[in-house]
C-alpha cells in the first residue's frame, strides 16, 4: 500500500522538531513500527511527519539522584541491554525484552510505543507498576505527567498537539523490592494479549507495598487498586490475583474473549506476583 502524499522534516535539533509540529498537524516519527503501516493502510493522512532520528541526546539513559531518565528515542533494545535500566530498573529492561522481534526491538522506540499507547503495549503495564511519569515540551511549555494519567484510553494519551514525548522518568529500584512481568504473547506479532507487571516490596514474608498492573485485557492499561491492598494487608497471591481485573471492561476479538483475558490477567498476576516475592527476598 502506498500512503498519501505527506512532507518529510528531519530537524536536526530538538527546538526545530518542536516548531515544526508546533500547529498539530504533524506527524513525529520515531521508529515508525506504528506508524509508517497505519499511513500505508491509510488509517493515518498526516500532512506532514517530523522524523526525530537526527535529533541528538533523545535516546539516552542516565541516573540521577535515584531516578532514571529514559530518552525518548531510546530503542526497545537499548532499554533491554542499558546497564543502567538492568542494574537500576530491571522490570523496564526485563518488560523491552519481551516486545516483538529482534527487528521490532531494533527500530522501536519507548517514546513512540507510549504515545501510540496500542491496548495491548507493553510499556504500560511496566511503567504504571513503576510509578513513572512522562516528560512532555512543546514550544510553550515543558510538564511532566505520572503515567496513571498518561494512559487515557486506546490510542488515547495526556499529550497535546504540539506536545513531543522527550523522556520517561522512572525511580530506580528500592531495596527489598522485586518484580515481574509475565506475558501472554500474541503467536504473530508478540504483543500482549495480556500482560501482568508486578512489582513488590517484601521483608521476612511481608509485603508492604504491591502494585500490579495489567496491560491487553482492556481498552488502556491499569493498576488494580483492591488486589494490591488485598496483599499489602496481609491477604495472600491467591486471593489478590483472583480479584485482578474485578470490574474492568474487558477486549473481545477473534483471537480472545474478554473472559479468557481475564482468566488470563488472574492466572498471569499470580505468576507474576509469586515471582516478584521470590526476588524481593
Ligand atoms: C511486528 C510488530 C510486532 C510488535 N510487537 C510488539 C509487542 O510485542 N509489544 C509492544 O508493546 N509493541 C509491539 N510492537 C509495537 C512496537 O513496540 C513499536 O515500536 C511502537 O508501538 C511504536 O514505536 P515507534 O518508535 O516505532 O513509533 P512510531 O511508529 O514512529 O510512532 C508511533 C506513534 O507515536 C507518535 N510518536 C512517536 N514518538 C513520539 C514522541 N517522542 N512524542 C510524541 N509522539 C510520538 C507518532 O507520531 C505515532 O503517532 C510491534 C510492532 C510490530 C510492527
Amino acid at each position: 500500500m502506498i500512503p498519501h502524499e505527506f512532507e518529510y522534516a528531519s530537524p536536526a535539533t530538538l527546538q526545530e522538531a518542536l516548531h515544526l509540529i508546533a500547529d498539530g498537524s504533524g506527524k513525529i516519527l520515531a521508529g515508525g513500527m506504528s506508524l509508517i503501516p497505519m499511513m500505508k493502510l491509510r488509517l493515518a493522512a498526516p500532512p506532514s511527519v517530523v522524523d526525530l532520528g537526527r535529533v541528538p541526546g533523545l535516546n539516552q539513559i542516565s541516573e540521577s539522584g535515584g531516578v532514571i531518565h529514559i530518552g525518548a528515542m531510546a530503542t526497545h533494545h537499548e532499554i533491554e541491554t542499558s546497564p543502567v535500566t538492568l542494574g537500576r530498573c530491571p522490570l523496564l529492561a526485563e518488560t523491552a525484552a519481551s516486545i516483538g522481534d529482534t527487528q521490532v526491538r531494533n527500530m522501536g522506540t519507548i517514546g513512540g510505543s507510549i504515545a501510540h499507547a496500542d491496548p495491548a503495549a507493553d510499556y504500560p503495564a511496566a511503567l504504571l507498576a513503576l510509578e513513572a511519569s512522562v516528560r512532555l515540551v512543546s514550544a510553550k511549555s515543558d510538564r511532566t505527567v505520572a503515567a496513571s494519567e498518561f494512559f487515557q484510553d486506546a490510542f488515547t494519551t495526556a499529550i497535546e498537539p504540539g506536545e513531543i514525548v522527550v523522556e520517561v522518568l522512572v525511580p530506580a529500584e528500592d531495596v527489598n523490592e522485586g518484580y515481574k512481568y509475565e506475558k501472554v504473547a500474541h503467536p504473530a506479532s508478540g504483543f500482549a494479549v495480556v500482560g501482568v507487571a508486578a512489582r513488590v516490596k517484601s521483608q521476612v514474608g511481608k509485603i508492604s507495598m504491591a502494585r500490579i498492573a495489567v496491560t491487553g485485557l482492556g481498552p488502556r492499561a491499569f493498576r488494580d487498586a483492591a488486589a494490591e491492598k488485598l496483599l499489602e494487608s496481609g491477604g495472600d497471591v491467591a486471593k489478590a490475583a483472583a480479584v485482578v481485573g474485578e470490574g474492568e471492561e474487558a477486549n473481545s476479538d477473534l483471537y480472545a474473549s474478554g473472559d479468557y483475558r481475564r482468566h488470563l490477567a488472574r492466572v498471569h498476576a499470580a505468576r507474576a506476583l509469586a515471582a516478584a516475592i521470590s526476588r524481593a527476598s
